[in-house]
């Protein structure tokens, strides 16, 4: 019998010259037939499977060894990887998703978080380092590490990159915690003024334009009627527009605006690169906010602006002073501190597709049941156009189900269900995809963050236990010299 000895780091393996050809182009496969004896220095506990892939014809991913370097081992050996048997795809793949959640999160972390800056960026240089090993970027991720390394020590004298700091970087300090926090307060003290501004009610005379015409509107009573019923608008809008809002309202009001103006204005100076500010759609939605909000300061204090006759303006106003309410979009400043609503924001940022689906799905589905209904009813005066019946489609799907219009024909009935039963699963699918993104990052985050603040242990621990080696060594060259004498 042809027999063939490998020695594997000191374990010795013996296998039929026949059982190595059973693989055609592996490694092991295209061994020199005259040698029966080889020295390999690798792990023979890897090897024993390399072996019995060739026994077996078949590869089966073992429990205790990390997937990703199992797969270098089959690589290294030039395995197919067509035999990895089909019960430890979940396994081997596993880790690999694993990996791609950790370069998401690596990519989207809090740079300047955290009191322990360059401990914490140590860790993350390792990660990096792990994580791009195999792609071809590795040299520019690392020195992209190191970019932030520098950028930091470079910058941080300078007093704009402090202000920088603690108006956009929450994790910096304490100080700047604090400053978030009352961002955030600022945001919703603005937009609770803003829903008791809307409200009719608490609407008082006016006192910031003195309008004669108006004066005489609403003074004569007959007049008013009139305007009501030529314009056809109602009480409600020339209560809104014409009338001013309580004085406390405005001062709250006008503070804010200051507030949130001076702030972007700041912001915008004090950013290190200015081209970055540009590419974040935070920054863009501040500027617009700060947009709406002064033009709906200046037709505020210019109400003769806004005639009764004159729409133009009018809707402009409300348009801006609408826009206004956007304001509590820039609670989400908070993702920076708060890290379930940080994974949540990347969950949706990396269910793009998911979300795709879901609008095109429904998409499809709201056409086809709009024109179903349409046709099904077609007797009854209830759906006049397919317009309507697309709106009721979309109505039933959601699970709203206004009843402004229904079927009634046992034709319509029937497309009803089946609308309905269509809405629950074209709705649940791809939401339960989104879902998982989230569960998904948000473990995984959970032990980022576990690992990076263990390095940071360790490496603390590194230190101080560096001071007590140094201090022995000290002493005993010391002793070591009395000796001597
Ligand atoms: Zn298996």
């Amino acid at each position: 019998m042809d027999l063939v000895e490998f020695d594997i780091g000191g374990t010795i393996f013996k296998t039929k010259r026949s059982t190595l050809k059973s693989i055609d182009g592996s490694f092991l496969s295209n061994l020199d037939d005259t040698k029966d004896k080889y020295f390999f220095d690798t792990d023979p506990v890897l090897f024993r499977h390399v072996l019995n892939a060739h026994r077996k014809g078949i590869i089966h991913v073992p429990r205790d060894v990390c997937p990703l370097l199992f797969k270098e081992e089959i690589l290294f050996w030039k395995l197919p990887l067509t035999l990895v048997a089909p019960c430890c795809w979940k396994y081997m793949y596993e880790a690999e998703s694993d990996k791609d959640t950790y370069k998401i999160l690596l990519q989207n972390r809090n740079k300047y978080d955290s009191c322990n800056k360059v401990d914490q960026t140590k860790a993350e240089a390792c990660i990096a380092h792990f994580i791009s090993s195999d792609d071809e970027k590795r040299t520019s991720d690392r020195s992209n590490t190191n970019g932030i390394v520098d950028g930091i020590s470079e910058n941080e004298q300078t007093m704009a990159f402090r202000i920088w700091l603690l108006l956009d970087e929450p994790g910096s300090s304490t100080a700047a915690k604090i400053w978030c926090y009352f961002y955030i307060f600022m945001v919703v003290l603005s937009v609770v003024v803003y829903i008791i501004w809307l409200d009719p009610s608490v609407r008082v005379s006016p006192y910031l334009t003195k309008d004669v015409e108006l004066d005489d509107v609403l003074e004569d009573q007959q007049l008013y009627d009139y305007l009501v019923y030529i314009a056809d608008i109602n009480e409600k809008i020339i209560r809104l527009v014409l009338l001013d809002p309580h004085q406390a309202l405005l001062c709250l009001d006008l503070f804010c605006v200051v507030f949130f103006v001076l702030e972007t204005i700041v912001h915008f100076l004090v950013c290190p690169i200015k081209r970055k500010y540009f590419l974040n759609v935070y920054n863009w939605l501040k500027i617009f906010l700060c947009i709406a909000m002064l033009v709906s300061v200046v037709l505020e204090f210019r109400k003769d602006l806004l005639k009764v006759n004159d729409y133009a303006i009018g809707e402009m106003y409300h348009f801006f002073k609408s826009c206004c309410a956007l304001r509590l979009l820039l609670i989400f400043r908070l993702h920076k501190i708060y890290d379930a609503l940080h994974i949540m924001l990347l969950s949706v940022r990396y269910s793009v597709k998911e979300l795709l689906l879901l609008l095109f799905s429904f998409l499809i589905a709201v056409i086809v049941y709009g024109c179903l209904i349409f046709a099904s009813e077609i007797e009854s005066t209830m759906f006049a156009s397919p317009q309507i019946s697309m709106w009721w489609s979309l109505i039933t799907m959601t699970t709203i189900g206004y009843g402004d219009f229904y079927p009634t024909t046992t034709r319509g009935y029937v497309v009803g269900i089946l609308c309905a039963i269509n809405g629950i699963i074209v709705l649940a699918l791809p939401i339960a995809a989104i879902a998982s993104t989230f569960s998904n990052l948000y473990s995984r985050n959970a032990e980022f963050q576990k690992h990076l603040t263990e390095v940071r242990k360790q490496t603390l621990d590194t230190i101080s236990k560096d001071n007590i080696i140094h201090h022995t060594d000290d002493i005993s060259t010391v002793s070591c010299e009395e000796n001597a004498k």
